[in-house]
């Protein structure tokens, strides 16, 4: 997909915002969602995406829901930091397929990162959603303290 088109109303992210899909929801309020990652680069991987704009990327939003998605996003991370303590933590985006985008829905990644592991872009495994379910339990929990 390239950089420019028309936003698919039925990717996976929109289906998520509108409870077609599921997801382990960490966070929601009227703008922004955000969940775990079902393939994660690595433990307590995080996507936080806005939900009343049908942004493609990142070319795409307004300045004000872009402001409201990233002060979200910077309180999730830090409670993922505070919760998982990890090393290192990559807040990242990517527009357009050759970026590296594979869901035309504008997303933030937030992935903790433990010294030593490597730095996959593309994670092959779905998780276990039990293990899943146990952090998203955690982590709302830290949320909410
Ligand atoms: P991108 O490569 O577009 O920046 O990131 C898309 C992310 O969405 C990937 O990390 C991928 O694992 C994740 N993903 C794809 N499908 C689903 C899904 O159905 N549920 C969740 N929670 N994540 C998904």
């Amino acid at each position: 997909m390239s950089l420019h088109g028309d936003y698919d109303p039925q990717n996976i992210f929109a289906q998520i915002i509108r409870g077609e899909a599921p997801c382990y929801k960490l966070y929601e309020d009227d703008d922004v969602l955000a969940f775990l990652d079902l393939f994660p680069q690595a433990h307590g991987h995080t996507l936080v995406i806005p939900k009343r704009v049908a942004a493609r990327n990142i070319l795409e939003i307004d300045a004000q829901s872009l402001a409201k998605l990233m002060a979200v996003t910077q309180q999730l991370t830090r409670v993922l930091v505070a919760e998982l303590q990890p090393d290192g933590v990559q807040v990242a985006q990517f527009n357009g397929a050759p970026a590296g985008q594979t869901v035309f829905h504008l997303h933030m990644h937030i992935i903790p990162r433990v010294a030593g592991q490597d730095l996959g872009i593309h994670a092959a495994n779905r998780a276990d959603p039990a293990e899943l379910a146990q952090l998203q339990a955690r982590l709302v929990k830290r949320l909410a303290g």
